[in-house]
């Protein structure tokens, strides 16, 4: 059989993506992708349509999440795969993460008007276009009104982690993101490994520590990493009995260098990692 791709780290107009699911599916289909998952910052608003238009147009729709977890002073992001969106607890759950979006947003907004920028929450939702907001909406409004000149001048003057309009939101630890992702039936997935920064002992022992909270597998194959990290990761899901997943982190418009189905140019996720996913999925539902 030829070999088939896939991308299982997506974000839609749910989050901050610029396609809909359903334009999302479509782009999916139209470079030949085999399947893709729907993966939006704390929300599955866009899993539903995604799901519908990958049934009507002939093409597998992973539901999916990120989720922002806490590791120390640091995030660690957090996928979920094959999650039933409307399992209750699970629903309950994340509707706490957007409540923290909600309580965060307008500090955020209020910290950069005390330093005389006038920008108004509205003009960042409207950004959102009715989505889950976040700092790249925001990002954006201020772009819009002249304040910064592109986006990056605008996390890197104001809205960094280190920088004067930040606001830390609400966040679950790993171990309750992985129970959540587990209780709606889902994979709970280590996102980007990359981003920790870890090396050697230090990521060694954050995987085996993840494991043991629960921890279903590890993205290997990313956007940004280099093949030394890829190999590193895998080597690493072999010796936890971790599932491997890849996706690019396609954003449509808002991270122009990244391409669905092929990150910055070279990425090819192969179809190979949906069988032990369906496993480990069927196993944890006992079926
Ligand atoms: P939020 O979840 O609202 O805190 O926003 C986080 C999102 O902002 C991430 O998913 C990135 O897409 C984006 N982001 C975070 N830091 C930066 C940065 N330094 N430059 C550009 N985008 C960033
Ligand atoms: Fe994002
Ligand atoms: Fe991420
Ligand atoms: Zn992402």
């Amino acid at each position: 059989m030829e070999q088939g791709w896939i991308d299982l780290h997506t974000h839609t107009t749910a989050s901050d993506g610029s396609l809909t699911p359903t334009q999302l599916v479509e782009a999916a289909i139209s470079i030949g992708l085999e399947a893709v998952a729907v993966t939006d910052h704390d929300t599955t608003d866009g899993v539903e349509e995604a799901v519908t238009a990958g049934e009507n147009l002939g093409i597998r729709v992973v539901p999916g999440i990120e989720i922002s977890a806490q590791i120390g002073r640091g995030t660690l992001h957090i996928l979920g795969y094959e999650i039933d969106p409307g399992e209750r607890m699970f629903a309950a759950w994340i509707e706490r993460l957007k409540q923290a979006r909600r309580d965060r947003n307008p500090k955020i907004i209020r910290n950069l008007q005390a330093m005389g920028i006038p920008i108004e929450l509205e003009q960042a939702e409207m950004k959102a276009g009715g989505g889950v907001v976040g700092r790249p909406h925001i990002a954006e409004a201020l772009l819009d009104i002249g304040a910064v000149s592109t986006i990056q001048e605008a996390f890197d003057k104001y809205l960094d982690a280190s920088s004067p309009a930040y606001e830390q939101k609400f966040r679950y630890e790993p171990a309750d993101a992985f129970q959540l992702i587990l209780g709606a039936g889902g994979i709970p997935v280590m996102a980007h490994p990359g981003q920790t920064r870890r090396k050697g002992d230090d990521l060694y022992n954050l995987v085996a520590e993840l494991k043991a909270a629960g921890l279903g597998g590890i993205e290997t194959y990313y956007t940004h990493h280099t093949p030394a990290q890829c190999a590193l990761y895998m080597e690493l899901a072999d010796k936890f009995n971790l599932i491997q997943t890849g996706g690019t982190d396609f954003h449509g418009h808002r991270k122009r260098e990244i391409q669905l189905g092929w990150g910055k140019g070279n990425l090819r996720v192969p179809a190979q990692f949906l069988q032990p996913l369906d496993e480990r999925v069927a196993l944890i539902r006992g079926n």
